[in-house]
């Protein structure tokens, strides 16, 4: 997207929801109800509850439409899953905003062919967890272009220790891959794997409807973060204005060893220097002074 896309211009109100969410429809550790309960009482606003959609649990498509209140809502998704990556672990694709009767893969069904499957149902496709799953190159093109990555996984947290995808992600990038990203709990409640409240999405859009979400996370009106907030972000000639909650260091990242890195100080309002920032494209992290980051999307200057 262009820095005119960044959802800080844009009419609304930020959203804050869990975007890959499990219960014991599939492996996770709690009901539905109890799992939305949960993040409606903790001050989410939506989830999607993203079961794996796999034989042994009969193809969950979990319905939560009876679990929406006046205040927080879900998006129907589910965690896909088909052949194999080039490791030899089976794909996992977010999908979030699928239909009821989205249908069980076929027989030889391949990555890409079920993440077109679930955009061209009008879900936002996200590549799951790289770092967890030893995601390649190699894998990112044999699935083809998709929404987003997933570059923090909160049961990685635990689970193994690398819940952080930046670093694919932006080799992606640096080939011209216009990848968004997201941040999740991935959440499962079980294992002693503290995987509530890792990490989540602020989208932006005018209310709070499933559709009006689905289609902000569509167009990249959102970022991400497991602690801070991002107030805005534009362009004003050769700087780029950031204004965030409390932070301890910001960075603009981008091509390859790009970067202009500000030192926080606990402040609010920042500046990054364009001049001498050779990249085609742009990413902004606050590393917030409480602990944690928020990230943008990406963003390309044309
Ligand atoms: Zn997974
Ligand atoms: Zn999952």
């Amino acid at each position: 997207m262009s820095i005119d896309q960044l959802p800080f211009s844009h009419p609304g109100r930020f959203w804050k929801g869990n975007l890959h969410t499990h219960s014991d429809r599939s492996d996770g550790g709690y009901s539905p109800e109890q799992v939305c309960r949960q993040y409606r009482e903790a001050g989410y606003d939506f989830i999607s509850l993203t079961d794996h959609f796999l034989p042994s649990y009969d193809f969950p498509i979990t319905d939560t439409r009876s679990l929406r209140t006046n205040r927080f809502t879900t998006i129907i998704g589910a965690e896909l899953h088909t052949d194999l990556t080039e490791f030899g672990s089976p794909w996992h694709i977010l999908a979030v905003g699928l239909p009821d009767d989205f249908a069980p893969p076929g027989e030889s069904e391949t990555a890409a062919q079920m993440a077109n499957r679930a955009m061209d149902a009008g879900a936002y496709v996200a590549v799951a967890h790289p770092s967890w799953y030893g995601i390649t190159e190699r894998d990112l093109e044999a699935i083809g272009m998709v929404d987003a990555i997933e570059v923090h996984n909160g049961v990685a947290v635990d689970h193994n220790n690398h819940p952080d995808s930046w670093s694919l992600t932006d080799v992606a990038l640096a080939r011209g891959l216009r990848y968004n990203v997201c941040a999740t709990d991935d959440f499962h409640g079980t294992c002693g794997r503290h995987d509530f409240g890792r990490g989540w999405v602020q989208v932006k859009c005018e209310s709070l409807e499933p559709e009006a979400l689905l289609s902000a996370l569509k167009a990249g009106h959102y970022y991400s973060s497991n602690g801070p907030k991002i107030h805005d972000i534009r362009r004003d000639g050769t700087k780029l204005l950031l204004r965030c909650s409390p932070a301890s260091r910001v960075f603009l990242t981008g091509f390859s060893a790009a970067a202009v890195a500000v030192d926080g100080g606990n402040g609010l309002e920042f500046e990054f220097d364009l001049d001498g920032f050779n990249s085609p494209f742009g990413r902004v992290t606050v590393r917030g002074a409480d602990g944690g980051s928020a990230w943008s999307n990406p963003f390309w200057f044309e």
